[in-house]
């Protein structure tokens, strides 16, 4: 199947997710995750209508980001970093990509905004949470969430616009709404809180076995590789 046509497939399914949980279509924003894709299919997706692109390692961002730039494909595109970060390497990152979506640690946010001080922007980030408290999972405890949203909203070159999170794999899906569900309370709690310099915007959960639940537990962003590229 070409990617236009899984694109249009995934579309749908998303669609009925979100009339399922009760949100506008509209409001739910597709993160089209590439890793291991080569840069040729990433634009094919792009031509057949993605956005947004999330990459999970910086050395195979960055090129793949010079791919399209060269090409003048890069204006209207949005991209997003979703893996694990390395201090070192948030340097290469910071002004490149729209939204780091993996922020764990605050001695990564720190470096996140001293590198943004020095370029004179305010990076947009998103909180992740460790919400099942998996030991091989990384994020923030759902508990430690609003002390450490406290401490990001003293930094001036970053801006928290909401929370991810990376469900189990599991197949039980009881279990896993019980887990959207509740990353869904921890969100709505995190916004309740009106933490200044702080927006909960969006919601990323929900990937390639598990966006329709997450979109009906009110996920507004997901990240689906596997659907659209294998
Ligand atoms: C790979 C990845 C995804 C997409 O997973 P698929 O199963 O391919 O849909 C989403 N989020 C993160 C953080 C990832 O690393």
């Amino acid at each position: 199947m070409s990617i236009a046509a899984r694109l249009e497939r995934l579309t749908q399914k998303i669609a009925a997710a979100a009339a399922k949980g009760r949100q506008a279509h509209a409001d739910i924003r597709l993160v089209a995750v590439t890793k291991g894709v080569r840069p040729d299919r990433i634009e094919e997706a792009v031509a057949a209508g993605v956005t947004d692109i999330g990459e999970n390692k910086v050395q195979e961002l960055l090129p793949k980001y010079e791919f399209f730039k060269a090409r003048q494909l890069s204006a209207g595109l949005v991209w997003h970093f979703v893996g694990s970060l390395q201090r070192n390497k948030v340097r290469h990152i910071v002004g490149l990509v729209d939204l780091i979506q993996s922020v764990d640690r605050l001695s990564l946010l720190e470096e996140i905004d001293k590198k943004a001080a020095q370029k004179d922007i305010i990076q947009r980030v998103l909180v992740q949470v460790n919400i099942a408290g998996e030991a091989t999972k990384h994020g923030i405890s759902p508990v430690e969430l609003i002390p450490f949203l406290v401490d990001a909203s003293k930094l001036e070159h970053v801006k928290v616009d909401g929370l991810m999170t990376i469900a189990p794999l599991t197949t039980d899906s009881k279990a896993l709404r019980g887990v959207f569900s509740k990353m869904r309370r921890v969100f709505e709690d995190a916004r309740r809180a009106a933490v200044s310099g702080v927006e909960m915007r969006y919601l990323s959960m929900g990937m390639t076995q598990d966006f329709e639940v997450a979109i009906e537990e009110k996920a507004n962003m997901v990240r689906v590789g596997r659907a659209l590229f294998r």
